[in-house]
């Protein structure tokens, strides 16, 4: 399986797209270079460290190039199938091999050993011009492969993170990112420098009689009725407010630096424009849209005043809704210690 006539080697060259751009007495010019070696299914062309004296082109079968990571765990990089080349970088930068290369089938591959790929670029400029195009252009693909699958991890990770932050419902953030926004404001009093001017509010708002919705028009026109709000409380929020779902119909919403005049001012906005949101649901297919209008209750409170801890400011701040819910609903109440 050693032997092979030049006019095989110089079809085999012609498939590889290292060499598909040569003139035929270019390609017999390559084909008196290399050298057909057959190898088994399992046999290793090179390791990983080596040194490198040759590079190779798969006439046949399959070869696959695998790494081993600081932590000693395999891992299959590529897989060369017919027309393929590879070991070709470390004769380019003189570096050891950065992979092992093992023939996964039995293979029939050409070797053209270092020296000779050098005695092309320096003896044939007209080929060795060819071969270092068609190699960057490789290279090009390569690159441009690793970047787009760097860009998917990159995608996935912004997504898997904004997923794990997110209430899919209303868009907006959810309880366990809002607990550690809080946790980490409060960390931060530890250091009594920062400590001296820190300030924040808590706002807790709760959809006045929402189960009416769910129970005239359906458990999706509520799902309608918290994404409708959640979107319209996006709205009304600066950066650095952190708005959250808690669960159901509840919400919150976080501001550090805020102090009670700008939490009611907040409160109020919501309130307001939470008034003018209105959504039309039918009973059944038959009946006559109806119009909803949404209402809502807040409760305020703020650190330092109301409260000296996280917990504390959400247990005012809950006390307060329950409150506005007692005397009214569709109202904002700030905690206060009379109550
Ligand atoms: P109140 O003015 O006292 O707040 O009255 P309410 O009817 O809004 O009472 P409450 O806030 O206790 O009711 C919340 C309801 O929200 C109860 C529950 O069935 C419903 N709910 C909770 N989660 C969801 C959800 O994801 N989708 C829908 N459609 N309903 C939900
Ligand atoms: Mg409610």
């Amino acid at each position: 399986m050693n032997s092979m006539d030049k006019e095989s080697i110089i079809k085999a060259l012609l498939h590889c797209q290292l060499f598909s751009k040569l003139t035929h007495d270019e390609l017999n010019i390559v084909a008196d270079l290399v050298r057909p070696i057959s190898v088994n299914a399992g046999a290793i062309l090179f390791k990983q460290g080596d040194t490198c004296d040759c590079m190779y082109i798969v006439v046949k079968g399959h070869v696959v190039s695998i790494t081993k990571d600081e932590d000693g765990i395999e891992r299959q990089i590529y897989e060369f199938g017919t027309g393929a080349f590879f070991g070709e970088m470390s004769i380019i930068d003189h570096e050891k091999r950065s992979a092992t290369c093992e023939a996964s089938e039995d293979s029939l591959l050409l070797a053209l050993d270092a020296i000779d790929f050098y005695r092309i670029i320096w003896e044939c400029a007209d080929i060795g011009v060819k071969i270092l195009t068609a190699m960057t252009s490789t290279m090009t693909e390569w690159l441009n492969e690793a970047s787009s699958f760097l860009n998917d991890i990159v995608r996935w990770g912004e997504t898997a993170r904004k997923r794990a932050i997110t209430d899919d419902m209303s868009g907006l953030f959810n309880r366990r990112f809002l607990e550690e926004s809080m946790i980490g404001w409060f960390s931060k009093l530890s250091d009594s420098h920062a400590s001296t001017n820190m300030k924040c509010a808590l706002l807790m708002l709760d959809i006045d009689r929402f189960h009416i919705v769910n129970e005239t028009f359906g458990q999706e026109a509520g799902d309608a009725v918290i994404a409708t709000a959640g979107a319209a409380f996006s709205r009304c929020v600066t950066d650095g407010v952190i708005a959250s779902r808690l669960s159901g119909d509840e919400f919150a919403f976080f501001m550090p630096g805020a102090d009670l005049q700008d939490a009611v001012a907040l409160a109020e906005h919501i309130r307001k424009e939470s008034e003018l949101l209105y959504l039309e649901f039918r009973k059944g297919k038959e009946s006559n849209p109806k119009n909803i209008q949404i209402k809502v209750s807040l409760g305020v409170a703020v650190f330092p005043d109301h409260a000296k801890t996280k917990d504390e400011l959400y247990q005012k701040a809950d006390k307060a809704l329950f409150i506005a819910k007692e005397t009214g609903r569709n109202k904002v109440v700030v905690f206060s210690h009379t109550t």
